[in-house]
């Protein structure tokens, strides 16, 4: 059975001379593992369309226990990000947590459109990288299952005090009087980062990357939400390690 998808290359390993292994994220199928025969021919368009980060419109078969990609035509392959390791290494490490939380042969349109914004906004300089890490990360998290609860305090139901205290561990907030109370251990988190931390999870997806906060605020909820992520999927991200030794 043949049938005709979306996606986007989320990793490729190499089988011989020509052939190789992909693993995508369709918004028909979720994640898919595919051969593609013949793929490292620079002349077939499967080259640059089963290439890492292409977005491409794909047909597939489907056998008894595999799927093979027929033909694959790259619609956008995120050319900002290849230019820029630092980038393609948060590019790559945004792949990972695809790999590790969307469905297997169930749709993932939402997520999809998730990742190719996020790539986009990355690739093309549009809000600073830490920022999009930060949006990625508590979006892609909360939509897989993971939500955390962030409307108020977790013992009180204070909706804000001047600072809040958020435990990676729990996904739970506290105002800072009930924190000290209990010896809360956490994130210590300013009200104007507990607002963005809020519009990461509870904003219209289209307004996802629309909130204003400085850089070293961002860095802050960066640690946070990397932790959550890393709790709440109890693993460790190679791909991050990577892109933060870049960092430094
Ligand atoms: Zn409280």
């Amino acid at each position: 059975m043949r049938f005709k998808t979306k996606g986007l290359i989320l990793r490729e390993q190499n089988i011989g001379e020509r052939d190789k292994l992909v693993w995508v994220l369709t918004d028909s199928h979720g994640i898919l593992r595919a051969f593609v025969r013949g793929a490292k021919s620079i002349k077939s368009p499967k080259c640059a369309g089963t290439g890492l980060l292409s977005y491409s419109a794909l047909t597939v078969f489907e056998g008894k226990d595999s799927y093979v990609i027929d033909e694959a035509f790259a619609e956008e392959q995120f050319i900002g990000l290849h230019k820029d390791v630092v980038n393609m290494s948060l590019g790559q490490y945004f792949c990972e947590l695809c790999l590790n939380l969307c469905p297997k042969g169930q749709e993932a349109s939402e997520q999809l459109r998730l990742a190719l914004n996020s790539l986009y906004m990355l690739s093309n300089n549009k809000r600073p990288a830490v920022q999009i890490k930060v949006c990625f990360e508590m979006r892609l998290i909360s939509m897989t299952g993971y939500m955390p609860d962030l409307v108020m305090c977790s013992d009180c139901g204070v909706y804000e005090s001047p600072e809040m205290v958020f435990v990676p561990q729990t996904g739970r907030l506290y105002c800072s009087d009930c924190a000290e109370r209990h010896g809360v251990q956490g994130v210590r988190l300013p009200i104007a980062s507990v607002t963005a931390l809020r519009h990461t999870v509870y904003a219209d997806s289209d307004k996802l990357f629309s909130f204003e906060l400085r850089d070293e605020l961002w860095e802050r909820l960066s640690a946070a939400s990397e932790s959550y992520v890393s709790y709440m999927t109890q693993r460790d991200y190679p791909t991050l390690q990577f892109y933060k030794s870049l960092n430094v």
